[in-house]
């Protein structure tokens, strides 16, 4: 019998492309994705470890499922991604509502654990059983989650950081990225999504930044061989994907000697990230020669071997390692993304230091500098956008360590930053080596003015744009337009908004959703985005974290176009009026214009466009469509 299950996930751009995997392996299993969690006989919840508040919704969704078990006891629940590598099988112990347990680097075994949890269940709870236990009243049933969890756990613990040794077995998280499922069908259903994608290229983190998870819940640096992603590139470009963007933690420290590769059953497996320390030599990879495909080398093949990928790019960038081979190669491709994600973290070198980010404010502009000389040429409509991630309220931040970290946002002049509070994560290095004193209020404060100043400097970024002719990449119908046209409908119908919503079978409300595959949701913030009907109006992302705060996103005509390939769909809007589309320069400014005359939202989605710049505001530009 062909299960349905529900995913929701949290957290990063890893955990999206993840989930998606995962979601096509399954799909490969017969299994169906529902975008109703009522619906599903699996409940699967993909997690973020990064700040507390991300697995506090996590907690609180499991809570309110032991309530429905205690119903439906054959459900299925999973908890997959970091938090569940983090709290081990003590998650299990405080929530014996989860049968299935799967860490970030496990995940390739999920669909055979939700199998056996299917089959567990099922013989844990023979019929009669089940009749008895649903006849008795609710209030008197007892907790069967707590005495029946299928327990079906696949974790990494710290084998992932033993000996290279381990690199000769076959990495089997490998063949889940090389199994990926790409049907030109559902690229097409997914309409301007459709045509952009995720590829890792690392996994795993070595640089222990002393607040930060990552490293011991997705393990040790690892890098995927460069034909393998070069191949996966021309799968996706061969069914439809214009815009690649590249994922890795420290994205430029990708490596991959082929001296040392291993292969088992003719498959050239990934490698561990060698402790070569950080260098800050700006002439490139030390290491760079015939045996060894540098970061470089690998934008440089997939540009020139996969041309039908009309825009590369990739975070989240390192301030240190960072070499002028990768900024060459950058310049002299016409189809790289100039646009990078280099968080600073904070202005202050103290902290830097206790953060152990092992570079200095002057480090990390001259960095910035030396991006700009080389990608910065508004004069030929290729201006270098920048976004940071800073924290606020990291241990002993004194009020001068919040004023020098103002004083670097001012000069970096982010085109947008990710403004974090610090929160303590249990197994980090920061939690054990310092108190967490900067009280509440203060970080809080902290981040509303650091959030205040990004929006004064926001807006003269992006005055730079004015007049500017550039190519976009066109996401959708912008969310402003589907909700006039929504209003239009209801004061036509006489309904309340809210009434619209259930007539979503008219045509142009149709017009107002997001298409994503069905039942895989994602959540931001702690809200539920995309995913279900979608057609929700939080429909906003951030490049590398999703409780983020994301300055001056709040207006809602720029929420679609926040994360590379959302928004948008197929059906054009029947209502009267310019429609107005949303789009991507490809540093990632949100830009608007209105539909030409003559045309429908699905002769452009998915296209790049040129693009005439009439209006800035902080975080999009309003313009004209000027040519294909
Ligand atoms: N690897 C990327 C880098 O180092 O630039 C960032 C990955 S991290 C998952 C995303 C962002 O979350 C970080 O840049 C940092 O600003 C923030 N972050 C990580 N741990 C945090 C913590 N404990 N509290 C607050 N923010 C945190
Ligand atoms: Fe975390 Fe990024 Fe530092 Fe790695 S480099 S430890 S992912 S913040």
């Amino acid at each position: 019998m062909a299960h349905n299950v529900y995913l929701e996930t949290f957290g990063c751009q890893m955990n999206e492309l993840d989930s998606e995997l995962v979601t096509s392996a399954m799909r490969g299993m017969g299994y169906q994705f529902v975008s109703d969690p009522a619906k599903a006989q699996v409940v699967l919840y993909n997690t973020c470890s990064v700040r507390e508040h991300a697995e506090q919704k996590v907690w609180s969704r499991l809570g309110e499922l032991a309530l429905r078990k205690a119903r439906e006891p054959r459900l299925v629940v999973g908890v997959m991604g970091c938090m569940a590598e983090r709290e081990g099988e003590k998650l299990l112990k405080r929530m014996p509502v989860v049968d299935v347990l799967v860490g970030p680097g496990e995940l390739d075994k999920l669909p055979g654990l939700v199998d056996n949890a299917i089959r567990t269940r099922l013989s844990l709870l023979d019929e009669k059983e089940t009749q008895e236990l649903l006849a008795t009243p609710e209030n008197e049933r007892p907790d069967v989650s707590l005495l029946l969890s299928a327990g079906q756990v696949a974790l990494a613990g710290q084998t992932s950081r033993r000996s290279a040794t381990l690199a000769a077995a076959q990495d089997t998280l490998e063949l889940l990225d090389l199994s990926r499922a790409i049907s030109p069908d559902d690229l097409a259903a997914k309409g301007g999504a459709g045509r952009a994608a995720y590829v890792r290229i690392t996994r795993g983190c070595n640089k222990f930044c002393t607040y930060c998870v990552v490293p011991f819940t997705r393990g040790a640096e690892v890098h995927r061989p460069p034909q393998a992603i070069v191949d996966e590139c021309k799968k996706l470009a061969d069914a439809g994907v214009i815009e690649v963007t590249l994922l890795g933690q420290t994205v430029n420290h990708y490596r991959f000697e082929h001296g040392a590769s291993v292969s088992v059953g003719g498959v050239i497996q990934p490698q561990k990230g060698r402790a070569y320390g950080i260098t800050n030599d700006p002439s490139g990879d030390p290491h760079r020669g015939e045996s060894v495909t540098t970061f470089a080398d690998l934008l440089h093949m997939i540009h020139e071997k996969v041309p039908a990928i009309k825009r590369l790019r990739f975070v989240t960038s390192f301030p240190r390692s960072f070499g002028n081979d990768i900024l060459q190669v950058m310049r002299d491709s016409p189809r790289m993304c100039r646009y990078l994600h280099v968080p600073a973290q904070t202005g202050s070198d103290r902290l830097l230091k206790l953060m152990n980010r092992q570079y200095n404010v002057g480090e990390y502009l001259e960095f910035l500098d030396r991006a700009r000389s080389f990608l910065h040429q508004p004069e030929i409509g290729r201006p270098l956008t920048l976004a940071g991630d800073i924290i606020v309220g990291f241990p002993t931040e004194t009020e001068d360590d919040f004023e020098a970290t103002k004083v670097l946002m001012r000069k970096a002049a982010y085109k947008n930053c990710y403004i974090f509070k610090y929160s303590p994560r249990p197994g980090t290095i920061a939690i054990d080596k310092f108190e967490d004193d900067v009280p509440d209020m203060v970080k809080r404060r902290r981040n509303a003015e650091l959030l205040d100043l990004q929006d004064v400097i926001g807006k003269e970024v992006m005055a730079e744009f004015a007049g500017l002719t550039t190519d976009v990449f066109v996401t959708g119908v912008s969310k402003r337009q589907g909700r006039l046209t929504k209003a239009r409908i209801a004061g036509e119908q006489g309904l309340e908004m809210g009434h619209v919503h259930s007539h979503a079978h008219t045509h142009a409300v149709a017009a107002t959703t997001t298409a994503k595959p069905a039942g895989v949701s994602l959540t931001i913030g702690g809200k539920k985005l995309g995913g279900g009907d979608g057609n929700n109006d939080d429909d906003r992302g951030c490049a590398i974290d999703a409780a983020s705060t994301i300055v001056g996103v709040e207006r809602e005509d720029e929420r679609d176009a926040m994360v590379p390939g959302r928004g948008g769909s197929n059906t054009p809007p029947t209502a009267a009026g310019p429609i107005q589309m949303s789009s991507r320069t490809d540093g990632d400014v949100i830009a608007f214009f209105d539909l030409p005359q003559g045309m429908s939202p699905d002769d452009l989605i998915g296209t790049i466009v040129k693009f005439k710049v009439k209006r800035c505001e902080p975080l999009a530009l309003h313009g004209e469509m000027v040519g294909p």
